[in-house]
């Protein structure tokens, strides 16, 4: 993918802090953390989000997220962490390659989690049968 940024980090036209790299994945700092050791897990081949990503590689992102998850949380002294992945410009994917975001996270960091919404009378059943219907 010619235009892809993490096609471009990925053959090393543009630059990283590299964390780890393999065949299959390349792990670097994201440029604008959310907090300091802000990690990103991208697969060399370009997929546009988690649901065009074929089920091995997936398997094997996440088991390696652990490792690296684990390695950011020490580097970092962090007290906890949050892995995420945002799908689709409204769920705020700004870079169409999918990729893991591993953020360190600390007791007082002062961020916010989502805020929460509540089901009306038998909403959340009928939600539930939407789901259930599409699997
Ligand atoms: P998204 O919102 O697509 O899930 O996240 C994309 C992430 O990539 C953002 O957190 C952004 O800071 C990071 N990012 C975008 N361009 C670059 C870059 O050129 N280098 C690095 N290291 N991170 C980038
Ligand atoms: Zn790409």
């Amino acid at each position: 993918m010619s235009n892809c940024v993490f096609c471009k980090i990925i053959k090393g036209e543009i630059p990283c802090s590299k964390i780890y790299e393999d065949d299959r994945f390349l792990c670097f700092l994201d440029i604008m953390p959310i907090n300091k050791g802000h990690t990103l897990i991208v697969p060399k081949e370009h997929h546009e989000t988690v649901l065009d990503m074929p089920a091995d590689l997936l398997k094997n992102m996440f088991v390696l997220a652990k490792k690296i998850s684990k390695a950011v949380m020490d580097g970092t002294d962090a007290d906890g962490f949050n892995i995420g992945i945002n799908s689709y410009e409204a769920a705020g994917q700004v870079v169409m390659h999918m990729h893991l975001h591993i953020i360190p996270r600390f007791k007082d960091d002062g961020l916010k989690s989502w805020a929460n919404k509540q089901y009306s009378e038998g909403e959340e059943a009928e939600m539930a049968e939407k789901i259930k219907s599409k699997l």
